[in-house]
């Protein structure tokens, strides 16, 4: 399987459609899950092509999931969260829609389970939870 130069996620890279961008540095990007399952649902994804874990690079990885980390702690402030979950998908089989390597990180409350994919949050909210994870990484 080969990298799609057309997939969503290269296309926001590209600045061509939009984002709620949350993060970028060298080697990385972050932004909100469209349709967030839970409050604060971003993606990292490495700025480089990559279809997905399996053709990634080392230093892929590594960039990326020291992203994830340093997000999911800002996310831990910015929601007051008790917990984390990390969700990474390869191939339709397993479970990917997206064709540019991402990891979700996803802000955990004690008792709430996650929302079921497929609902678009609303522009406002989502803005919020912008301000709030950049309020969180200052
Ligand atoms: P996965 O490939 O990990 O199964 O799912 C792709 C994720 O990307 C889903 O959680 C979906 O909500 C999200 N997504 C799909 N299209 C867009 C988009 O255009 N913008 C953003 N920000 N997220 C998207």
């Amino acid at each position: 399987m080969s990298y799609d130069n057309d997939n969503i996620f290269a296309k926001i890279l590209a600045g061509e459609l939009p984002c709620y961008k949350i993060y970028e540095d060298e080697g990385t990007f972050a932004f909100l899950d469209i349709m967030p399952r839970a409050d604060g649902h971003l993606l990292v994804i490495p700025k480089t092509p990559a279809r997905n874990l399996l053709d990634a690079n080392p230093d892929q990885m590594a960039a990326v999931m020291a992203t994830v980390q340093k997000l999911s702690k800002a996310a831990m402030r910015a929601f007051a969260a008790g917990g984390i979950t990390i969700q990474q998908f390869n191939e339709a089989a397993g479970g990917q829609e997206v064709y540019h390597l991402h990891v979700h990180v996803l802000p955990r409350h004690k008792g709430q389970a996650l929302r079921p994919p497929g609902t678009m949050a609303d522009a406002d909210i989502l803005s919020g939870h912008v301000e709030k994870m950049r309020a969180a990484l200052e």
